[in-house]
């Protein structure tokens, strides 16, 4: 049992010592102090079904054995840079990353981040081009540096800095978006920034396939088709930041780009893909890569042998357990429960994603589409009472996120939808 001390204590030391813009998601803050495969534990040993650790932390579960024993073995071995020294673990995950990629994408840049490895990825397509102009989409995330900052495109996550060189194209959002499904038409507007807004050559794009922070919003049919065609045309470079949709959250894909039919030139990815080790990577192709050799590159701890033999364990354990196979089978059946309580409440505006990645939007009036914010803020509180977690986002923050570690089952997710269901009835 859990000795340490208690949720009221932790927060008490968080608020005088730790940073005072860090914020949670409940109004009790949940003190988790174990985890296995999809559950948490708090400091009372209660359980909670994870709905939400999927895309923050874990894809194959928490603490999974294989992935905990190569780790332990990793440490007790060395756990070094592996910059200056050779060790077997980043050759080995490199090559099977590189097995998952399609066409040229050959190369890999181990960071400890997603805002490292989309910085890296902005950086390597300006150097590649010669050109500063990138295209990100309203709505994105793409991490809180400099460069990422900048690309990324809700106010909420953008301080007073100098954004230099972005330029953010209409979100091809079919539930909001001014031009509903049709994908082409939003990419028009790609098409116009480039026209109108630069030199006629740009440096590259950067979108995520299935927006996860704004709210679990898949970029309209047809729509990066017809925005890489236009970024292509002026010898920019294509980026697709897999950080959330990436590693087989999809279902029917490995990677979020495969759902519309593209092939990027460079694709970032993070979280899941360590299993809650930090870790994070860039994969390009040989010719683009060669940029970072025009001066000296380094990352101490980018590709170290501890977090690198966690996310080749983790590989092997979506492998072996079949866990994309497993988003794609209970990702549809919990859409579709899902889309059964839609029927059911007026309050749901819209579900949608793929896989196990998915969102649910609550509006107060279904024309208007006017965000529930505090209703959503209420069900979430709801339903962590009843042991269920589920994150939130979407600009007006009135979306469930709904991004489990891959191993829900369908009793999990029937266990989601009848907490959901029965905290609405309750409103
Ligand atoms: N890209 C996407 C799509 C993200 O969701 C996030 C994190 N929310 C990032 C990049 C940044 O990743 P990190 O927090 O690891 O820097």
């Amino acid at each position: 049992p859990y000795t340490g001390p208690s949720a009221e204590e932790i927060l008490a030391k968080r608020k005088e010592y730790l940073s005072p813009s860090l914020f949670h998601f409940f109004s009790k803050p949940l003190n988790v102090v174990d985890g296995k495969m999809q559950y948490l534990f708090d400091e009372n040993g209660r359980r909670y079904l994870d709905g939400f650790g999927g895309i923050a932390t874990v894809c194959c579960g928490h603490c999974h054995p294989d992935v905990v024993d190569a780790i332990v073995k990793q440490i007790n071995r060395i756990q070094h840079s592996t910059v200056l020294y050779l060790n077997h673990a980043i050759a080995d995950f490199a090559e099977a990353l590189v097995s998952k990629m399609p066409g040229n994408l050959k190369v890999v840049f181990f960071t400890n981040s997603g805002t490292e490895a989309n910085e890296l990825a902005m950086m390597i397509a300006r150097l590649y081009t010669g050109c500063q102009d990138i295209i990100s989409l309203r709505n994105e995330y793409h991490g809180n540096a400099a460069a990422t900052m900048g690309a990324t495109a809700q106010s909420v996550w953008k301080f007073n800095v100098i954004q230099s060189g972005v330029h953010h194209a209409l979100n091809p959002d079919p539930y909001r978006g001014v031009f509903g499904s049709d994908g082409e038409k939003y990419a028009k507007d790609v098409q116009d920034i480039i026209d109108f807004g630069t030199t006629g050559h740009v440096a590259g794009f950067i979108s995520e396939a299935i927006q996860g922070v704004g709210g679990i919003i898949e970029l309209a049919p047809g729509y990066l088709p017809a925005a890489y065609g236009s970024v292509k045309k002026a010898g920019g470079l294509c980026i697709s930041d897999e950080v959330q949709a990436g590693f087989g959250r999809t279902g029917n894909h490995f990677w979020g780009f495969e759902t519309q039919g593209v092939v990027p030139d460079i694709v970032t990815m993070a979280k899941g893909i360590g299993n809650g080790i930090p870790l994070g990577a860039v994969v390009t192709t040989p010719e683009i890569a060669e940029v970072l050799t025009r001066r000296s590159y380094f990352n101490t701890f980018g590709g170290n042998p501890l977090c690198t033999a966690a996310g080749l364990a983790v590989l092997k354990v979506m492998e072996k357990e079949n866990l994309q196979e497993n988003a794609l089978v209970v990702g549809s059946y919990l859409k579709k429960r899902l889309t059964e309580l839609k029927d059911k409440y007026e309050i749901i505006g819209d579900v949608r994603g793929k896989g196990l990645m998915l969102g649910v939007e609550l509006v107060t009036d279904r024309q208007q589409k006017t965000p529930a914010k505090a209703e959503t803020l209420h069900v979430m509180e709801q339903m962590k009472e009843l042991g269920v977690l589920i994150g939130k986002g979407g600009f007006y923050g009135n979306v469930f996120r709904i991004t489990p570690p891959l191993c829900f089952t369908k009793e999990d997710a029937d266990f989601l939808v009848d907490a959901m269901d029965y905290t609405i009835s309750k409103m």
